[in-house]
Formats: structure tokens, C-alpha cells, sequence
């Protein structure tokens, strides 16, 4: 079976990995903090706090921002179940922002809408964590002008986004518009350290909170100590109930060869994506937008007339190892139980109806490409 997504190991990446093990730090060495300072070069942030999962970063991330019980956190629904989850860790409620039929993204129609509504009826937003779906970035510009009048805290989800830019040429990452952005780095993602996450933010005072949020909430910095513990070499103070969201040295080294290779892997998605592009053109389904500077994480189609699940079945028992991204979040039990009625986001109901995920990887040999091609073609025909 052909996946629809894969990683990328090379020889360089298990010798980093195996120096590390034979090193004397396997955590709390040298390799996080060099990872963290690759990261802010690669994106142009100017902090960013590795930690243990792309989850455990927007975790993290919402309570940076102050998310707390009583508080409302908007996100979209097509995207992966942890980009509301986080708000949901933290005590506040979610909604969803509908979906832009093109872009596949949160509206920003929608988005102004709703924001208004709320502002009638006292209902705004603490937050709202926008995720730039299948690496094409979000107008995080036009979002930040929308919500910025409100002091709405804006979380990138950037977990599909890492090595793409914005529309204005921002390296996604660069959290030019917005307060925290999240990364993931699960094996299908852009680069990988097995697992892993990470946040960048701008503002310094941002950073500390995130690093005592993923350390326990403990500060070493003994500005704030006790007179009497100040010159102590025990001395450690626990300020808020952090957590321990560590990435550990082993990860983070894979994570410093990985970044090495992720301009390649980027240009090897994009040039599949415009295979694709020209091959399933006389084909009735809709393509994704060709997004340039997309990170290219997925290639989605939406078929038109055709029943779902009879094309998915097909094309699986051909060998092709399609998915679907994504069953929007509030159709799962946990946020129906909720109470979200599908009527609400009528534009998410419809791609989900006709979506499939095609195989996409660095690693997809155009031989493998032609392959799920052809499959596609004849199972349409
Ligand atoms: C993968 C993913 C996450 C979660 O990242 P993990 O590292 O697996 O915890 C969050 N949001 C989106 C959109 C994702 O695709």
C-alpha cells in the first residue's frame, strides 16, 4: 500500500541520532537549544520552545495566552482534533469558524460574522487558534485586522504549515501576525523528530512563560528568589503548574539534521502537487488550489458526483493509501456530546462529504505517483 504520507530518514539523520546516544546528555543537553535556534533562523521568529508534541505546544500555547475556564477559543473544524482539544485542556469552551470552499481554511466571512455577532451578544473570543490546512497558509494579515480591535489572542496551528510562506512572503513560522505559532514534528509532518512540537513567538516575556509551561512551571532565573536562596546552588522556584513537555536531546538532533533537508522536502512536495495538478485535470473532481508557497503537507481532492466511499474502498484495495483529512471536529462523539449541530457549518459538511487525501511525501517516486494516477483514473472512469 502506498501511504498518504511518510518520512524521510536518511544516513546523516541516524548518525545524529546515534551521537547523541553515545553523548552525555540524552536530555536537557546542547541539542534543544540548537534546535530552538534553528527553528528561529529557518522561520524568522525570534523565540521558539521545543517541546514534546505539536499537542503538548498548543497546550501550552493557550495558556500562554491566558486561556482559562469561562473563556470561548474559536478554531476551524477541518483540521485535526487537537486544534480544539487544547482550549478544552485548559477549561474554555470551543466553536467553529466555518470553512472558505477554496482555501479550505476558516472564513474570513465567516470569521467577521461571527466575530460581530459576538461582539452583540458580549460572546468574543479569548482566542482563536487558526490552523493553515494542508500547508497554505491563512491571510494571517487580514485575520490579525479582524480580531486585533478585540484583543483576541491569535495561535497558529502551523503543524501542516512549516516551509511554506505567507501570501506576503513571511516564512510561516515568522508569527509576523499573530502571538504563538505551533509546530509539529510527527513522522508525516514537514520535517520530524518522531515525536515533537514547538512554539515561536515574538515577545519575549511570551517565551518565559511557554519554557516554565513545558519545565513544571519552574523558573531558574533568580531574579526572583529569595534573598536568602539567591546565591544557593539547590535553589529552584515553581511559579505556575506547568507541565513536563520536554523534547528530549535524542529527538532534537533529529530535529537539527531534519531541518537541514527541509527545503528539499518542501520542492519534492511541491513538484508532486503540480503533477498532480496536470494529470487529474480531465478528471471530475476538484483540485486544491496550487498554492506556490504552500508546505504542501496534503494533496485533497473533493470528487463531484461520485460516492465517497465507493472511490475510497477502490482506490484502497488498489494498493493506494488514501485518507481523509479531516472528519470535522465537532462530528466527533466527545464534541456531539457538546451539543454541535452539523447545520452550522454547512460549507465544512460538504467538503467532508467528497474529500480524499491522496499520497504526498518527499519520498513518492514519480513511478509511485503515476501509479495512484492511473489507479484514480480508471476507478473514475
Ligand atoms: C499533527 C497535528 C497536530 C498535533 O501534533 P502532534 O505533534 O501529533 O501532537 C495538531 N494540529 C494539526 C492540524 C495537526 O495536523
Amino acid at each position: 500500500m502506498i501511504p498518504y504520507g511518510r518520512h524521510s530518514i536518511n544516513d546523516d539523520d541516524v548518525n545524529a541520532v546515534v551521537d547523541v546516544l553515545k553523548n552525555e546528555f540524552l536530555t536537557q543537553g546542547s541539542q534543544v537549544p540548537l534546535f530552538e535556534q534553528n527553528l528561529c533562523e529557518y522561520t524568522g521568529a525570534r523565540y521558539a520552545v521545543a517541546c514534546n508534541s505539536g499537542t503538548s505546544g498548543l497546550h501550552m500555547a493557550c495558556l500562554a495566552a491566558g486561556v482559562g475556564i469561562g473563556d470561548k477559543v474559536w478554531t476551524s473544524p477541518n483540521s485535526f482534533v487537537a486544534s480544539a482539544n487544547c482550549a478544552r485542556y485548559c477549561g474554555a469552551e470551543v466553536d467553529f469558524v466555518d470553512i472558505d470552499p477554496v482555501t479550505r481554511n476558516l472564513s474570513l466571512s465567516e470569521l467577521q460574522q461571527k466575530l460581530s455577532q459576538a461582539e452583540e451578544n458580549g460572546k468574543l473570543p479569548k482566542a482563536i487558534v487558526v490552523v493553515h490546512f494542508a500547508g497554505s497558509s491563512c491571510d494571517m494579515k487580514a485575520i490579525s485586522e479582524l480580531t486585533s480591535p478585540y484583543g483576541i489572542t491569535l495561535i497558529e496551528d502551523a503543524a501542516h504549515g512549516l516551509g511554506g510562506k505567507d501570501r506576503y512572503g513571511n516564512p510561516i513560522g515568522s508569527a509576523v501576525y499573530s502571538d504563538f505559532v505551533v509546530l509539529s514534528f510527527h513522522p508525516v509532518k514537514s520535517l520530524t523528530t518522531a515525536e515533537g512540537g514547538a512554539v515561536l513567538t515574538n515577545r519575549e516575556a511570551n517565551a518565559n512563560s511557554l519554557r516554565r509551561y513545558a519545565s513544571h512551571g519552574i523558573s531558574r532565573d533568580n531574579s526572583h528568589f529569595p534573598n536568602e536562596e539567591k546565591a544557593s546552588g539547590w535553589y529552584y522556584a515553581q511559579h505556575d503548574l506547568g507541565f513536563n513537555y520536554r523534547l528530549s536531546d535524542i529527538h532534537a538532533a533529529l530535529g537539527n539534521s531534519q531541518i537541514k533537508r527541509l527545503n528539499e522536502f518542501v520542492a519534492a512536495r511541491l513538484s508532486l502537487a503540480r503533477r498532480y495538478e496536470s494529470a487529474l485535470s480531465a478528471l471530475p473532481l476538484k483540485r486544491p488550489q496550487l498554492d506556490i508557497h504552500s508546505a504542501w503537507h496534503l494533496y485533497v481532492i473533493e470528487l463531484e458526483n461520485r460516492d465517497r466511499r465507493v472511490v475510497f474502498d477502490a482506490l484502497r484495495a488498489r494498493g493506494v493509501g488514501v485518507n481523509v483529512h479531516y472528519i470535522p471536529i465537532y462530528h466527533h462523539p466527545y464534541y456531539q456530546a457538546l451539543g454541535f449541530k452539523r447545520h452550522c457549518y454547512p460549507a465544512c459538511e460538504k467538503y467532508y462529504q467528497n474529500a480524499i487525501t491522496l499520497p504526498l511525501f518527499p519520498e513518492l517516486s514519480a513511478d509511485m505517483q503515476d501509479r495512484v494516477i492511473s489507479t484514480l483514473h480508471e476507478v473514475l472512469k
